[in-house]
């Protein structure tokens, strides 16, 4: 269901409880999809209008795969909270704080960079994030028949190091084997930042962690959550049959934005 037909039931509470709260995942929900991971922007409007409702909502967050020092670099917005590496991270306050579990685990993701950069094929793109690692293979010739020949490469380095590996669009990830995602990461907000009500938004498989949580958290009553969905079209199907309601695609997302700031504005909740 599209978010539109949901304003008047599903999102009310968003735009009217006192601790209402908004939670976004970057890549391929604020900012467009690029061939090149480096380049990714978070559009104007989107950074326009997260300012406008920094002080309308009792928190706005950047969830991401992402070290939390890029994702703070790429929004521009310091009074923002950046959760990074799926939850591992988190920079508040001007300053990164590392889960504490994450960081023997530094020697391990290393190795497996070194291990991945003498093994990678033209195109592919080997990101150290501190805390995880990335393999972009967007830029190669042929994506989907890499995602296959190289899964048993990857999977055998994941598993001489110790680390987990997880695949979204056009990218693998190793990850400490830590219970951290963006769900949990998702949930802590939730608690910590006392909201009643939060909506979270994401396109990709690492986000339904997040969606799922957000159906539980509004199931079992402990806050009113809602998991939304962005419309691509290499969208993970995971990702609609786990979103609440969807976007169709990043200039949505800012009309959604765009409704929450009115309607904040409208219940005098800023
Ligand atoms: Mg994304």
């Amino acid at each position: 269901m599209h978010w539109h037909n949901t304003t008047s039931n599903l999102l009310k509470p968003v735009a009217e409880q006192p601790r209402a709260g908004l939670i976004t995942d970057m890549d391929g929900t604020i900012s467009h999809i690029v061939d090149q991971p480096d380049q990714a922007q978070i559009t104007a409007r989107s950074r326009e209008l997260l300012k406008a409702l920094h002080p309308c909502l009792a928190l706005v967050a950047i969830v991401s795969g992402r070290a939390a020092e890029d994702i703070r670099h790429r929004v521009g917005l310091p009074e923002l909270v950046y959760v990074g590496n799926h939850g591992l991270e988190r920079w508040i306050d001007d300053a990164v704080s590392l889960t504490p579990e994450a960081a023997p685990f530094r020697p391990k993701l290393e190795a497996a960079t070194a291990s991945l950069n003498a093994r990678k094929i033209p195109g592919m793109v080997v990101e150290d994030k501190g805390a995880t690692l990335s393999v972009h293979y967007r830029q190669v010739s042929d994506p989907n028949e890499t995602a296959i020949q190289f899964h048993p490469i990857i999977q055998e380095i994941a598993d001489s190091q110790g680390l987990r590996l997880f695949q979204g669009r056009m990218v693998f990830e190793l990850r400490p084997p830590i219970e951290v995602d963006k769900g949990t990461a998702f949930r802590n907000l939730v608690e910590e930042f006392q909201l009643d009500a939060a909506i979270y938004i994401g396109d990709d498989t690492t986000d339904v962690d997040a969606l799922h949580a957000a159906r539980q958290l509004r199931e079992s009553g402990v806050c009113h959550a809602v998991g939304i969905g962005v419309q691509s079209p290499d969208m993970p199907e995971v990702v609609g049959e786990a979103a609440d309601v969807m976007t169709s695609g990043v200039s949505d997302v800012e009309a959604l934005f765009s409704w929450l700031l009115k309607s904040r504005k409208a219940s005098s909740t800023c």
